[in-house]
């Protein structure tokens, strides 16, 4: 408020200022007219009158451009941090409610196998559920670590791998966690080869894939394909869900942005699962676009350089 009323008073001040000094040169022009009684000599005089007024013009407007541009500067950093903020206040609101929820399912699932009188088959129920709990909280601690140790990164290891093997292993992890409902397939065109980071990649497909299950349907499928097009691996999650509205794809992919607002979401998460992959992506010479499907639902589709 103070800074917006100070770039008032000063722009103020400069038409103020400007007006004053060419009153000022009317006023010596005026004096010095009724000296002069040639026109050779008053022509002189109006002529050097005029350009003190423009000099004066010319800098005041320069002067006011300039700070006009630094206002709107300012304003835009103002802005931009005002967003982040409140995106940070957002993910923390989530972090917390994130971390919580499977803390408290799974002590209230030991304290109940704690009890007596539970049958061997429910206590079997119980123990994969405090398993799957426990899945859920690494993913989350996993993401946050990986999230701000990307930001950090700038060489990746790089070691050859199998994509039909990491993708397999993702999709029975994602399995066990969504539970036996949910039909998730993975399908891979001959051999798919390239030089990354496995617990990278594999964070990208787990994030991918965790997104496919929480915006879609319990009963709806979920595919995961990988194959080599055009000299480059081409890797698909695809769901039948809720789909990306086309001005949102750009920006699921920003730290901390989810789309909505937290009082109007169903889902939780922190925004951090698409921002991870996006980096993943960028750190092995990648594409990663969010695309709308025929007939519902979202594509996820990465490129990446295949190795030679
Ligand atoms: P989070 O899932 O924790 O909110 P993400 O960064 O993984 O964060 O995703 C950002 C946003 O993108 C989500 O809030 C969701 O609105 C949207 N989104 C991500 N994946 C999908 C998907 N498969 N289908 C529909 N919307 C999605």
């Amino acid at each position: 408020m103070i800074f917006y009323l100070l770039a008032i008073y000063v722009l103020f001040q400069f038409f103020w200022w400007a007006f004053h000094i060419i009153q000022l040169e009317q006023t010596i022009r005026d004096l010095s007219l009724e000296g002069i009684t040639d026109q050779l000599g008053a022509a002189n005089v109006q002529k050097s009158y005029l350009k003190r007024v423009y000099m004066v013009v010319g800098e005041g407007a320069v002067f006011a451009i300039l700070l006009l541009l630094g206002v709107w500067r300012i304003q835009r950093f103002f802005d931009r941090e005002a967003a982040l903020a409140d995106k940070e206040r957002n993910f923390m609101l989530a972090v917390t409610h994130e971390l919580k929820t499977p803390i408290a399912s799974v002590r209230l699932l030991l304290q109940t196998l704690s009890r007596t009188g539970i049958s061997e088959d429910q206590a079997k129920k119980m123990k994969i559920e405090a398993i799957n709990e426990t899945h859920r909280l690494e993913h989350l601690v996993q993401n946050i670590l990986l999230s701000t140790r990307l930001d950090e990164l700038e060489m990746i290891d790089r070691s050859r791998l199998d994509l039909a093997e990491i993708i397999d292993q993702c999709v029975v992890k994602m399995r066990r966690i969504a539970g036996t409902g949910r039909s998730i397939e993975s399908k891979v065109q001959g051999e798919v080869a390239f030089f990354g980071d496995a617990m990278m990649i594999e964070s990208m497909l787990l994030n991918l894939i965790e997104n496919a299950i929480k915006y879609s349907p319990d009963e709806s499928p979920i595919h995961v394909e990988a194959a080599i097009r055009e000299g480059r691996v081409q890797i698909r999650v695809l769901d039948r869900g809720v789909g990306v509205i086309p001005p949102e794809r750009e920006k699921i992919f920003e730290k901390f942005y989810r789309i909505g607002s937290e009082e109007t979401r169903e889902s939780k998460g922190t925004g951090l699962g698409l921002f991870i992959v996006k980096q993943i992506v960028n750190m092995h010479n990648g594409e990663v676009h969010a695309l709308g499907r025929e007939g519902g639902g979202s594509i996820f589709e990465i490129h990446l350089p295949q190795s030679k």
